[in-house]
């Protein structure tokens, strides 16, 4: 699903490889530590998402951390759901990657 969402909405600029740790978190369904440029990036996501089987909810849930590997990338820093990233979910959005999920 990420190599997909790489290719189809991010030119394949984000980083091939990444690392996907399963964990149990109160407040947040998925968080992705943050990683400079030319390291491998690490996404958390909540244990409940794989074990309900809730795969719309997974797919939109990857695609907003990958959003967010992509503003690090390109901007050095984690600006969270700052502007830069509510502009780069909608152009996701308009470009149909929410499409099949929503
Ligand atoms: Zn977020």
């Amino acid at each position: 699903m990420y190599a997909r969402f790489n290719r189809l909405y991010f030119a394949n600029q984000l980083p091939r490889r990444v690392a996907i740790v399963i964990r149990r978190y109160r407040l947040a369904m998925a968080i992705t530590e943050f990683c400079a440029p030319g390291e491998q990036p690490t996404i958390g996501i909540h244990a409940e998402l794989l074990a309900r089987g809730w795969e719309n909810v997974l797919a939109m849930t990857l695609l907003h951390e990958m959003v967010h590997i992509d503003i690090m990338i390109k901007h050095g820093a984690r600006e969270n759901h700052g502007r830069k990233f509510q502009k780069r979910m909608l152009d996701l959005a308009r470009a149909g990657a929410f499409s099949p999920y929503w």
